[in-house]
């Protein structure tokens, strides 16, 4: 098989912030083509253990089996080089977490005629770029960027708000680190979070007090 004889490839790329649907979006693709008959196979990083090592898993708990690896480049190999050969389509969850993004890119849809479906973050929670995922926006046929609703307000969130207060830019978490959020309440967000607290502590204040108040009567 010649160069001339593969059908070519193409690249779409599904980004926006967490909680958006991403991993639901690209479950969806990969199941279309396997239901028109398309060979696929979904790869996700081996740094994201939050819901399973073998299978991809959507926040509301949809799954697809899946290769969770510490980087492309190592797929073709660990995949079978004729298994490889025969597939038409790859997906790859998480793809902030692949330095390699762009080598893999080219090569499966240029070279080797795959369908690739990338979905991941487009930035982290200081809205810089996340990894490698917007390296590949001009190799890509497509660009989704899909949005979740904001926690504060329920408008559309573009953003994702980390709660904590650590810095390293990939922390692993879920809702109990991250919340998405729309512009204006990205930029009230840590003004909002220690507001928040505020709130909570002057409650148990309040408690606390009325506690002192019912001793004091008593
Ligand atoms: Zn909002």
């Amino acid at each position: 098989m010649g160069l001339y004889h593969r059908a070519s490839g193409e690249v779409h790329v599904i980004v926006g912030p967490m909680f958006a649907g991403k991993t639901t979006a690209l479950l969806r693709r990969i199941k279309s083509e396997v239901n028109n008959g398309r060979s696929v196979a979904m790869i996700k990083s081996s740094k994201d253990t939050r819901y399973a090592v073998d299978s991809v898993v959507t926040h509301d708990g949809t799954k697809f089996p899946c290769w969770a690896l510490p980087n492309l480049l190592s797929f073709k190999q660990k995949f079978g080089a004729e298994a490889y050969d025969k597939l038409d389509v790859i997906g790859i969850d998480e793809a902030q977490f692949f330095d390699d993004l762009y080598d893999f890119c080219c090569k499966a849809a240029d070279c080797d005629g795959k369908i690739v479906i990338v979905a991941g973050l487009d930035g982290d929670y200081l809205r810089r770029t996340f990894g490698s995922v917007l390296d590949i926006i001009p190799l890509a046929d497509s660009i989704t960027k899909l949005t979740a609703r904001c926690e504060f307000c329920g408008k559309r969130a573009f953003f994702t708000l980390r709660k904590t207060n650590e810095t390293k830019t990939e922390l692993i978490g879920g809702s109990d680190v991250y919340m998405p959020v729309c512009r204006q309440h990205y930029v009230n967000g840590q003004v909002v979070i220690e507001s928040a607290w505020d709130t909570l502590e002057s409650c148990s204040k309040a408690q606390t007090d009325s506690y002192q108040e019912e001793v004091a009567v008593a």
